[in-house]
């Protein structure tokens, strides 16, 4: 009897090893979705040349190409999301790595951070002067770290310890956007009135196993001070990725983010509320907007749905999904 008790035994849990790898094969095979952005503001055809509008989409779409890829071979969110930001910070045109926007002071001070829907794992860096890519920091401050978030002298020493690529400061600066922080100091202006804070980048993806990961990445706002930090590396607010609901990655007036807990509160929306992605996001960047705050979102929801919603006239953006959805776009109106 025993025997055949074992044997019995023995071919349930073979049956249910066949069920169990049966339902990871076709996980395996499940759809994925990717969402990328470079910034959201006052972006308008007008004053965009056919150039800079051509250049622009071209760097857009080889970020979603290179996240494309690797969701479409079965990769990881995470992996998609570092592999869209890893060309954005090495394009001079976006506010992130080279590029990034100058300190009142003239240097870069640089933000990111990035999360894993999995189990809600994260990382973020947030003033640091000398990394190449402050995206692979925030990654490893996830992975390599008992921390959530490192700044400025900590974090440099954390990464060299890491031995990730530092670059001098010359690496980050461009003519454009130090001609932004020339004209705000002959204006007189703050670092909240001039509209030259666009061009952060950030991604969100759900891969073929159904997870979700965003990730953020930027050099703040043109003439900020005092070591300000942004919504980038604040996850909950610029950041965020549950599995359960979405993933989020925003753009905008850093202090409206952080005040609202943008990335947070739309999928807290979805996963309470039953909110669509687009829903959610709508209601929050109305209420961004109630504050007197502008920017942008870009989010993936767990069923795959790749969508944005901004209150600026532009955002430099893109999406690509299994399903054959793959484009980029700049103005409201597209
Ligand atoms: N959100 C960023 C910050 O406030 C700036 C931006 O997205 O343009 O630092």
């Amino acid at each position: 009897m025993r025997g055949f008790f074992t044997q019995i035994a023995a071919g349930i849990a073979l049956a249910l090893t066949g069920i169990a790898s049966t339902v990871s094969a076709q996980d395996a095979e499940g759809g994925w979705s990717l969402a990328i952005h470079g910034g959201a503001g006052t972006i308008a055809r007008e004053n965009m040349s056919a150039e800079d509008d051509a250049a622009y989409r071209t760097s857009l779409q080889a970020a979603l190409d290179a996240g494309a890829k690797v969701l479409a071979e079965g990769g990881e969110a995470l992996d998609a999301v570092e592999a869209v930001i890893l060309l954005l910070e090495d394009d001079p045109r976006f506010n992130a790595g080279r590029g990034a926007v100058f300190t009142w002071e003239g240097g870069h001070e640089l933000d990111a951070s990035i999360m894993d829907g999995r189990d809600r794992d994260a990382g973020a860096v947030a003033g640091v002067t000398n990394i190449r890519h402050p995206i692979l920091l925030a990654r490893k401050v996830m992975t390599d770290s008992p921390h959530v978030m490192l700044a400025g002298k900590g974090a440099e020493t954390f990464a060299k310890e890491q031995g990730l690529e530092t670059v001098p400061a010359e690496w980050f600066g461009t003519d454009f956007r130090r001609e932004a922080l020339e004209r705000m100091k002959a204006k007189e202006l703050s670092a909240l009135d001039v509209d030259a804070k666009f061009g952060t980048v950030g991604a969100v993806a759900l891969d073929r196993n159904g997870n979700l990961a965003a990730g953020t990445s930027t050099g703040g706002m043109t003439g900020k001070r005092w070591n300000r930090i942004g919504d980038a590396p604040v996850i909950g607010a610029g950041t965020y990725a549950d599995n359960r609901s979405c993933a989020v990655s925003a753009t905008g007036w850093g202090e409206y983010f952080i005040r609202v807990g943008v990335a947070k509160a739309i999928c807290a929306r979805m996963e309470l509320a039953g909110d669509s992605a687009q829903a959610a996001s709508d209601a929050v960047m109305a209420d961004v907007k109630a504050l007197g705050g502008d920017g942008g979102v870009i989010v993936v929801s767990n069923s795959g749905d790749a969508i944005y919603s901004f209150n600026t006239s532009g955002m430099y953006r893109g999406r690509a999904t299994s399903e054959g959805m793959n484009e980029v776009a700049i103005y409201g109106d597209e």
